[in-house]
């Protein structure tokens, strides 16, 4: 038998109501910060990441999915999506409209981990980007907008980590002092941390081995060394998450994996998920823009997983969503009238629709889709018995008879599935008829 790649997953349509819920979620908290959302392709030249994210990386080092197409060009799936956005920034000259560009996205990433439980090859991201100002206010504001769907969605057991990694200047000073340090234990370190050592020292801190932590316990941190600016910007991030009512610890030891982040970086851990247990991460990057060929451009963005956010919420048990409803099953009572059901089912669905509240007409900046009316019939001769069995577990707000002595008679039933009443209605008029009562039953959509 065929199967999914390992790693990848069916999100089947049982799961598609919590995905929708937490991709509008998304777009309204974004779109309430003045987001714009972007779509970057699937794949990018190999360089990219490879420039942006740093060859010494674990992404670009061992997890990106990267081949050669016909032309003979080394191509990569996208492992994250910073480096897409800062690339389509400059190729379309953003900042030529407007100085500071706030953009959003919702995509899938690919990298060639090994799966468990939060951890796939292929999985889903939203994140934030905010190009062009190095404002600590979008620092917080970035961590309000990711704690704020973490929030609303109802997770509880959160933990914002915060850290500062200040700029390249102070950061190689004490690079230098903690190399030092660390060459005193070198032996003692695991094969990984050593060969850090050299590559990207930072990322020692970054290792799950309690011997390696245990030499780190007496490091010098980077936060005590920082520079006099990043001092004072990450000051003024920390009273605006006070101020916000976001609770925040900081983590000295939060250092990320990613060469380009400069300054405030954060990360949001969930107590519910497993060893897996991070579900966003980002930090400010003011050195991007210009490493991948643009005009210096600051910058500050977060990535978060949507795999182990809804697990997170599972494990909580939160995001629990009433079972989809539909508004109409019409009953055929006689096998002969297929096509007269068929056609008045085409017709309910393409002339009614379910009216939007004042405050779901615009959304994302769009006028919003009408929510549309929906009816199913039987398609399988099944008999009236099971036609009502089906229309009962597809949690119907009306079932509509055709057929029987009624229809000789030019009536239809129509019964209302929550006060169990039922009344007759004439043919001709039963469309408006049928609209109209589920109106006027109609509270929630
Ligand atoms: P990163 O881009 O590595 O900073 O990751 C940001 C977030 O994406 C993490 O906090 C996770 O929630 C999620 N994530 C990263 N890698 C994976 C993966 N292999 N599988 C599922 N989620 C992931």
């Amino acid at each position: 038998m065929l199967k999914a790649i390992t790693g990848t997953k069916d999100i089947l349509p049982t799961e598609m109501q919590k995905w929708n819920c937490l991709e509008k979620l998304v777009k309204e908290i974004f779109t309430s910060f003045n987001y714009k959302e972007i779509r970057t392709p699937i794949f990018e030249e190999t360089a990219l990441f490879a420039r942006s994210i740093g060859e010494e990386t674990d992404i670009v080092g061992k997890e990106m999915y990267t081949f050669l197409d016909k032309g003979q060009t080394s191509l990569t799936l996208k492992p994250e999506m910073t480096a897409s956005v800062v690339r389509a920034f400059i190729e379309h000259s953003l900042s030529k409209h407007q100085p500071l560009n706030k953009l959003f996205y919702i995509s899938p990433m690919f990298r060639q981990e090994k799966p468990q439980a939060g951890r796939l090859r292929q999985f889903h991201q939203f994140g934030g980007e905010a190009l062009g100002s190095t404002s600590p206010l979008l620092d917080a504001e970035i961590i309000i907008i990711v704690y704020k769907i973490l929030f609303k969605l109802g997770l509880k057991d959160l933990a914002v980590k915060l850290n500062s990694l200040g700029i390249p200047s102070s950061r190689e000073n004490y690079k230098n002092l903690l190399r030092d340090f660390l060459n005193n234990s070198k032996d003692k370190l695991s094969q990984d941390s050593r060969k850090r050592l050299d590559q990207n020292i930072l990322r020692i801190f970054d290792s799950k081995l309690e011997s390696d932590q245990e030499i780190l316990k007496d490091a010098p941190f980077l936060i005590d060394f920082i520079d006099e600016e990043s001092k004072a910007d990450f000051e003024i991030v920390k009273t605006l998450l006070n101020q916000s009512n976001i609770p925040f610890e900081i983590d000295p030891k939060l250092v990320r994996g990613l060469d380009y982040y400069t300054k405030t970086t954060f990360e949001i851990v969930s107590g519910k998920v497993g060893s897996q247990s991070a579900l966003c991460g980002g930090g400010r990057y003011d050195l991007l823009v210009e490493q991948l060929g643009g005009e210096p451009t600051p910058g500050v963005g977060f990535a978060a997983g949507m795999e182990r956010i809804l697990l997170a919420c599972e494990n909580e048990k939160v995001l629990d969503l009433p079972h989809e409803k539909i508004n109409l099953y019409i009953v055929k009572i006689d096998k002969n009238l297929s096509e007269k059901v068929f056609e008045l089912a085409i017709n309910l669905r393409d002339n009614y629709q379910i009216p939007l509240k004042e405050n779901e007409k615009y959304q994302n900046g769009v006028i919003s889709l009408n929510i549309p009316f929906k009816v199913e019939f039987d398609y399988l001769d099944r008999s009236v018995k099971s036609q009502m069995r089906v229309a009962n577990n597809l949690n119907t707000n009306f079932v509509l008879f055709v057929g029987g002595e009624e229809y000789n008679t030019g009536k239809v039933i129509l019964k209302n599935m929550s006060t169990g009443e039922q009344f007759p209605i004439a043919i001709e008029k039963c469309k408006d008829e049928i609209y109209n009562q589920f109106l006027s039953s109609y509270s929630d959509p």
